[in-house]
């Protein structure tokens, strides 16, 4: 067995699901001399499960890039370029932010629990997706200037993260790396941080250290004052939706367990009698380190702005950013069980119900919901 096969059934063991895999080492991918010894693998996949990002096996350490974070990423800055810059009122903003949660929620329930109940969330998701999204897609697809500011966003975004991860290797094995970081924007850095992890606990202060690695290689390189406002306000944003996303990732694992407990399914396809009205029994968990963090991330990013004479907060330009940033986005989660429309949510029920026993068939409709309005011809490994 090679390196590379060693190193993906590694990664197949850990995460079963996964999809995608393409791995390279860092020494093909990192051409700046870094000094980072002997480096580390990248692997790229798609994955519901979004935890263990930093995986540490005998030949060395793999950073996983998950392209199922970015992908949402992506969708949730768009409803939000798009409800402030094109759509008729923020009930729309409200509305998609919502749905996008949902459907986020709804594929890691259905994951870890498949019950009529996940099934009928995600379908719900599906039909929100061709009246809704269809929109945005559309948007995007005959607007340059929007396509090129959502990818611009994207890319920054999983770059924080990987960054993010990147500050933990250099933690590890090149902890003088820090220095320079701290002496970025004429010493603020190191000045802000000093005084944010004061009386923090060590392992938030450690991953938040990782923040702000994340967020000085984020912003170098810049090229004007909009530029540098726009990239600070899509940190800060990436951050809060990461809680969100963070957040209901765990809602969905406390209520998977909740419903652990009850009897399974018991739905007869030759019983066509009015079924009673589904309670979803969900029970609600946050994130509360990531929340923390991007809380002290918005107001890491306030200081360097104020730095430069600018404020972080604004209506204008193409990315607003309220200062309540953190608490909106978090606060979409709390909204994703709901559904204003009785019709759908009754006609989710019966689809959800009708697909009892065919996990074949329900697979099938989870996968091609992820290509639903794309062109592209996606394979997946058997
Ligand atoms: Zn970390």
């Amino acid at each position: 067995m090679d390196e590379w096969e060693n190193i993906r059934n590694r990664i197949k063991r850990l995460r079963p699901f996964a999809k995608f895999i393409e791995i390279i080492h860092s020494r093909d991918a990192i051409q700046v001399d870094l000094g980072l010894g002997d480096g580390f693998y990248l692997a790229a996949l798609y994955d519901e499960q979004i935890d263990a990002n930093m995986i540490s096996i005998k030949q060395g350490r793999i950073l996983v890039q998950n392209t199922y974070l970015s992908s949402f990423a992506y969708n949730l800055f768009s409803c939000w370029l798009y409800g402030y810059n094109y759509a008729s009122g923020f009930r729309d903003l409200d509305k998609l932010m919502v749905y996008n949660f949902k459907k986020f929620l709804g594929e890691q329930l259905y994951r870890k629990a498949d019950r009529a109940r996940s099934r009928a969330l995600l379908l719900e998701t599906l039909l929100f997706e061709q009246s809704m999204m269809a929109k945005i897609v559309a948007t995007r697809d005959r607007n340059p200037a929007f396509s090129a500011a959502a990818t611009g966003a994207e890319n920054l975004m999983s770059f924080a993260l990987l960054m993010h991860e990147l500050g933990h290797y250099f933690e590890t094995y090149k902890p003088e790396m820090w220095d320079a970081i701290a002496m970025r924007e004429d010493g603020a850095i190191g000045a802000f941080y000093e005084a944010a992890v004061l009386d923090l606990d060590p392992a938030i202060a450690l991953e938040f250290k990782c923040d702000v690695y994340a967020i000085a290689a984020c912003i170098q390189g810049y090229t004007d004052r909009t530029d540098y406002i726009l990239r600070l306000r899509t940190i800060v944003f990436a951050y809060a939706m990461y809680a969100a996303l963070y957040s209901a990732a765990a809602t969905a694992a406390e209520t998977a367990k909740l419903w652990a407990e009850e009897p399974p399914d018991e739905i007869d396809l030759l019983d066509i009698a009015p079924f009673e009205h589904m309670e979803y029994g969900v029970k609600w968990a946050v994130d509360k380190p990531l929340i923390v963090r991007a809380g002290m991330v918005r107001t890491f990013c306030e200081k360097i702005a104020a730095c430069q004479g600018e404020s972080l907060y604004g209506e204008d330009g193409i990315l607003p950013l309220p200062p309540s940033i953190v608490e909106d986005i978090v606060g979409y989660v709390g909204k994703a069980f709901d559904c204003d429309d009785d019709n759908i949510r009754n006609i989710s029920n019966l689809v959800a119900r009708s697909l009892h026993g065919h996990d074949a068939g329900m697979e099938y409709l989870f996968l091609r919901s992820k290509v639903f309005l794309s062109k592209r011809k996606l394979v997946i490994e058997k």
